[in-house]
Formats: structure tokens, C-alpha cells, sequence
């Protein structure tokens, strides 16, 4: 079957959803194919439910501050995890549904399907041919599990397996501790889990500022055992998995395996558009149109790598959507960089990293909260504010 449309998108994430919000408001000819399931990485598998998981662990470690308060009969509270990982389900329907909404109404518009590039204008979905005048790419991005790590799959949890556990072990392992990793580290353990976390930087949550990155690791590190620095290894043990680094070892039931994640791009066709690709397989994305180099396709949300992050993945899907119906592409100014981590203390970062910066020509301002009134009055007084103010723009 052949299909001739002024713009195809793919993938109906995040991305690709504010891509299509575009493009709808611009012409009704276009189709939007998405490899199942449907409903965004965010609401299904990744910000939503992980934020729902959080606030329960949340709301149970609050009993430990409740005798400080003059509150008493805390230790009488105990967690239901089954009942908690129920709820988070239900809530991840509920918001996978909202998301279902947007392309409800789109009929044949919307395909079900993996899609391939074969050349700038053209995309194969199984056995239909797609003629698109120009393309949006919004594929998003998946869990890395290092191959020597699959045949254990069995006992290891991704982000995309671990909100589906029915129940979960007494001991488990956080490999990875950069955003993800370090909100799911503690939620569990505030679960009352034990948890045994990694990280093979010497870092958390991609802190590059050390005043910083010391006290998050000294308040999480009262909550779990964080190891930062080594490479571990996993091997099978008789009822879970042993993780080995250096010259130690530890036992747990189950590992979280949360490295990093790869961009969806390898069954693509990228190779078909004639440019210039990197080591990784990935072409230059203009992140000001998403333009790749002077191609009539462009690439959009966590599958660029640019800024694998909601936000970023939206703003990218509405300049995508809106260049794709235009011959010359508008050059629009992206967001100041921003971005949070989801444990407590929370952890925030505006602007340029100090790892981006030379400390030595900037001014350094800071504020320690440990001290500050207010916080005290909620006993939430941890924490450290760094500003810096630099010439180099
Ligand atoms: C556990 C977790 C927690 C997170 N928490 C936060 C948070 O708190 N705040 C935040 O800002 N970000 C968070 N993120 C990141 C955020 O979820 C992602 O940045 C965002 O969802 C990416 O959207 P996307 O549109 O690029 O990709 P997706 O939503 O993954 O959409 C891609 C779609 O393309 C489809 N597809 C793939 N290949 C093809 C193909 N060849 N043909 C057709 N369709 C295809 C996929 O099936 C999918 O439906 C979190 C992520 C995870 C995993």
C-alpha cells in the first residue's frame, strides 16, 4: 500500500504528540505512526509513575520525623507494597488515558507500527509505504542493560519493569545513580527496602558542583548504602543476585538496573538520509529547528540526545511539528537549561553546570539551609543554594 501525506510522524510520545499538536492546527495531511504501546514513556513507564511511587514512599518516611513533632504512635504505622504498587498502577492508567485521547479521533491518520526511514521522504510501516513531503522523528529512548547483565533478566528490574512488580524483595540493588536511579534508590528505601546503590562516578543525580554533591550524598547516604566510585559486576546467586566490586560483595533479591538509557534509533534508516553519522549512529540535530543538516526529516525528544528530558522533548516536539509544514524553517530560542531530581532533598540545576564553568572567574554565592528558621520549622533544614555569576556568558 502506498500512502503520499505532506508530514508523517513518528512516534507518539511526548514529542511527537506536541509535534502533531502543531501540525494538526496547520494541515489534516499527515499520519503519526507509533510502534505500541501507546500512552508516552512519561505517563506509562517514567515520570508519572515514578512520581507516584516517590509520594507514597514520601508520605511513609514522614512518620519518622512525627515523635520530633510532639506526634506519637508512628512506629504502629507498617507500608502495604502491594497496595502501593496497586495505586501506582491505577494512576498510570488514568493518566496513559488522558494521553489516548489526543490521536483517538485521528482514524487512518494514526498507524500502528514500527517505521523505518528509506530516504528522506520516504518511510516503510511494515508493508505500507509512506511519502512524507517532510518527517518528524520522535522515537524517544529505552533502558540500557549491559549484555552481560541480560541473562540475569529474570531478577533485574528496568524502569519499564519494575512499576508492574505486583510486590517487591527485602533487599535490592540501584545500579546507576544518576536521576533516575537516585529517585528510585531512596523511594524504596523510604519503602523500607534495603538498598544497596552504585554508581561508577565519583557523583550522584549529575551533580558536578562537589559543596553540592557532598551534602546529597551525606542525607541519602543516611537513608541507603551508596557506593560512588566502582564498577560493579552481577552474578547469579541461589535466590537473587550477587553484586561484586572490587574486593566486596553484597546479596540482594533483585536489581534495578538504571545506567543510562539509549536513543531509539537504531532500527531507523538514519543511514538512508546521506549524512554524516557518529560512532553512535547519530546525525547532527539543529536544536534551534531540529532540523537534520538540510534534510526535509527532523529529530526530535529523547531520541536526539540533546536534552533527554520532558520538557525539552515537548519544546522540541512543537519546533519539529511547526517547522515540518513550512519550506524554510523558523530558528526558535530554547529554554534556559533546567532540571530536577525528585529525591530529598530535592535537587535542582538552572543554567550552566559548574562542570561547564571555570569556577576560578566567577563570583560564588551561597546559602546553607541547615540553619534557616522555616525549614527548621518543618524539619526539612538540609540543603545548600550555589549561584554562580560569570563574564563567559
Ligand atoms: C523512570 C523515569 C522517570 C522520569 N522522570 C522524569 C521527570 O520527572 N521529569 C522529566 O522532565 N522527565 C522525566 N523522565 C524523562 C521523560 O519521561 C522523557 O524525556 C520523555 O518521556 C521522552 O519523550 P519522547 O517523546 O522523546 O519519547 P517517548 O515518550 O518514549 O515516545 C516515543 C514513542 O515512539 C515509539 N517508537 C519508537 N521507535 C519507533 C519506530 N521506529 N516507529 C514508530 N514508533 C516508534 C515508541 O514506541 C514510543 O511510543 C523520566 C523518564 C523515566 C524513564
Amino acid at each position: 500500500m502506498n500512502q503520499k501525506v505532506d508530514v508523517a510522524i513518528v512516534g507518539a510520545g511526548t514529542a511527537g504528540l506536541a509535534a502533531l499538536r502543531e501540525v494538526r492546527q496547520r494541515t489534516d495531511d499527515f499520519v503519526i505512526v507509533n510502534k505500541p504501546p501507546y500512552g508516552t514513556t512519561c505517563a506509562r513507564v517514567g515520570c508519572m509513575p515514578s512520581k507516584t511511587l516517590i509520594a507514597a514512599a514520601n508520605a511513609f518516611h514522614a512518620r519518622v520525623k512525627l515523635d520530633t513533632f510532639g506526634i506519637r504512635g508512628a512506629d504502629n504505622l507498617s507500608v502495604d507494597i502491594p497496595a502501593v504498587l496497586a495505586r501506582v498502577r491505577m494512576l498510570r492508567d488514568d493518566f496513559v488515558a488522558g494521553v489516548l485521547k489526543s490521536t483517538e479521533d485521528l482514524g487512518e491518520r494514526s498507524i500502528a507500527g514500527h517505521a523505518r526511514l528509506d530516504g528522506p521522504n520516504r518511510l516503510i510501516v511494515d508493508d505500507r509505504v509512506i511519502e512524507a513531503r517532510q518527517i518528524v522523528l520522535a522515537p524517544g529512548s529505552s533502558p540500557i542493560v549491559p549484555k552481560p547483565w541480560q541473562a540475569l533478566s529474570d531478577r533485574i528490574y528496568t524502569t519499564d519493569t519494575l512499576f508492574e512488580a505486583k510486590d517487591l524483595p527485602r533487599r535490592i540493588g540501584v545500579i546507576g545513580l544518576g536521576a533516575i536511579g537516585a529517585e528510585m534508590a531512596q523511594a524504596l528505601a523510604r519503602l523500607g527496602i534495603e538498598i544497596h546503590a552504585f554508581d561508577g562516578a565519583d557523583q550522584m543525580a549529575g551533580i558536578s558542583d562537589h559543596k553540592v554533591a557532598d551534602i546529597v550524598r551525606k542525607s541519602l547516604g543516611e537513608e541507603f548504602a551508596i557506593h560512588l566510585g566502582v564498577e560493579v559486576d552481577l552474578a547469579s546467586a541461589t535466590d537473587g543476585i550477587e553484586i561484586r566490586w572490587g574486593d566486596n560483595s553484597v546479596e540482594v533479591d533483585r536489581v534495578l538496573v538504571a545506567v543510562g538509557r539509549r536513543n531509539n534509533v537504531q532500527d531507523l534508516g538514519l543511514e538512508s538520509l546521506g549524512v554524516p553519522l557518529d560512532d553512535r549512529g547519530m546525525p547532527t540535530v539543529d536544536p534551534q529547528t531540529m532540523r537534520i543538516g538540510d534534510t526535509s526529516v527532523l529529530l526530535a525528544g529523547d531520541a536526539n540526545g540533546i536534552r533527554p528530558i520532558l520538557h525539552e522533548g515537548a519544546d522540541d516536539g512543537h519546533i519539529a511539528g511547526l517547522n515540518a509544514t513550512r519550506n524554510v524553517p523558523v530558528r526558535l530560542v530554547r529554554r534556559t537549561a533546567m532540571s530536577i531530581t525528585f529525591c530529598t532533598p530535592e535537587i535542582a540545576a538552572i543554567g550552566k553546570k559548574a562542570a561547564d564553568l571555570d569556577l576560578d572567574d566567577c563570583l560564588t554565592g551561597e546559602v546553607d539551609f541547615s540553619s534557616q528558621g522555616r525549614a527548621r520549622t518543618m524539619q526539612e533544614n538540609c540543603g545548600l543554594l550555589r549561584i554562580y555569576l560569570c563574564n563567559s556568558g
